[in-house]
């Protein structure tokens, strides 16, 4: 079993982001990782003639270059080290700082380290390695929504308890019970990456990209599989440190106002990326679509519309790209207000009012008013005044006789009001129904509920 102590969960098929998610800052690029000068007693002992190198230190560079192959990792391990898939577009270059003994273990130090020794015996039997990186770093970047935190330094621990093989050897002849040393490390590496599980524990599990990942949390003895990484781990790693785009409204359009709304869209493209925009689908969540670079596009009819942008790209050093970016409700269209209302007898000089306005499109009504005056026409000062979605209105005070209520309902569309006279009577109802009416309450009130709205409640009377 492996895992990592930096992971709290990760949903099944949430590759790209562990929780909280996180990514190295460019500017603490290229990661520097150092090692102890432990040797691993099931590993192989000779180092290499030309570079020094033990080759357990062979394998901590091979585990970071397998998620980006880079042009060091040429120099240092040569091109016959570069077996396997990598994601060629995925930014995060490393470089081995050698070995210390200044840092052992899980310590909150400055220093990146993987370390074979386990000095504080912090792995437990049957866990094969762990990662840990301090969490309380700042937020660098949003990706889809996502708030990422740098990722400062982190260090690996591998279980000195396990008999460890190296991939070319384990691939001739694989004793029972050893474990590919560059598979477990390529997978603590994608977790001090930033890297989640692609399925966990319980998961259930079944799209075969997600199972054969190397970022899958268990691997067995003998899987030299996992010593290169898969599909599902390029696509990942790629959404954090690939090329990435987003997009927004112009500067000089609105994403909220009055139908028919024409909104302009623009990409924000990292400037390394702009030259290599093959294309954009562009879906705006109305029934229409465009390919348009920067589309200007006009919305006829109320709503709130998601907006997508799929935009595809080619790269002379990683081939062909594709980022998807969708916003939610990114775009609001309204008509005019449409107040409506009903007043209905309780008892006595107490009457409901029932408010009909059309909340049909969330966001479409942002404030309403109420006011009441004596007489069968709104002129004139009012005698009671509030913001309310379905109040009360108790006339004992004001006695019998005939009364104005006017309702204005106010939106990204305007303010629109309409007014109703009533004869306001102690013990009849005549003309505007005396049942007690809550139908219709229920569901718009809901949708009211959530509209933020500030009314200020208050009650003017006539001197
Ligand atoms: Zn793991």
């Amino acid at each position: 079993m492996i895992i990592s102590l930096m992971l709290l969960s990760s949903p099944a098929e949430a590759f790209k982001f562990v929780v909280p998610a996180r990514k190295w800052d460019s500017e603490d690029l290229p990661i520097v990782v150092q090692t102890s000068t432990y040797l691993e007693d099931s590993l192989p002992q000779v180092p290499d003639a030309e570079t020094g190198r033990y080759p357990q230190e062979d394998v901590l560079i091979k585990s970071f270059c397998n998620w980006n192959w880079t042009e060091y990792c040429e120099e240092q391990l040569g091109p016959e080290w570069q077996r396997y898939d990598t994601a060629l577009c995925a930014d995060v270059p490393f470089e081995y700082g050698g070995t210390t003994n200044a840092h052992l273990g899980f310590t909150d130090d400055d220093t990146y380290g993987i370390y074979w020794d386990d000095p504080a015996d912090e792995l437990a039997a049957g866990i094969l390695g762990a990662t840990l990186c301090p969490y309380d770093s700042p937020i660098i970047d949003i990706i889809a929504g996502e708030q990422i935190r740098a990722i400062r330094n982190c260090d690996i621990v591998m279980n000195d308890n396990i008999n460890w093989g190296m991939v070319n050897a384990l691939e001739e002849e694989c004793p029972a019970g050893t474990y590919a040393a560059e598979a477990v490390m390529t997978h603590e590496v994608g977790h001090s990456l930033g890297m989640g599980h692609s399925c966990d524990d319980g998961d259930l599990c079944v799209d075969s990209d997600l199972l054969n990942a190397t970022m899958y949390w268990t691997a067995g003895p003998c899987d030299t599989a996992s010593a290169s990484i898969d599909a599902d781990d390029i696509e990942g790693i790629t959404a954090l440190y690939g090329p990435y785009i987003t997009w927004n409204v112009t500067e000089d359009s609105v994403r909220f106002g009055p139908a028919p709304l024409e909104v302009c869209f623009e990409l924000q493209v990292d400037e390394e990326y702009e030259a290599e925009i093959q294309g954009v689908a562009w879906n705006f969540g109305d029934g229409t679509t465009s390919d348009e670079l920067e589309p200007c596009h006009t919305f006829e009819d109320q709503g709130q519309f998601t907006v997508t942008a799929d935009v595809t790209g080619l790269s002379d050093t990683c081939g062909d790209w594709d980022v998807s970016q969708t916003q939610r409700a990114h775009v609001l269209v309204c008509e005019e207000p449409d107040p409506g209302f009903e007043l209905n007898h309780e008892n006595g000089l107490v009457y409901q009012l029932v408010n009909t306005t059309n909340v049909s499109t969330y966001g479409c009504i942002d404030g309403l008013n109420w006011e009441v005056y004596e007489g069968d026409s709104a002129s004139g000062e009012p005698i009671i005044a509030f913001g309310a979605w379905s109040p009360k209105l108790d006339f004992t005070e004001f006695g019998e006789g005939k009364y104005t209520v006017k309702l204005t309902a106010m939106g990204p569309a305007g303010e629109v009001s309409m007014e109703d006279s009533f004869d306001i009577e102690e013990s009849r109802g005549d003309g505007f129904g005396c049942s007690s009416t809550t139908g219709g309450m229920g569901g718009t009130g809901l949708a009211f509920a959530g509209l933020a709205l500030a009314f200020v409640l208050g009650r003017r009377r006539r001197s």
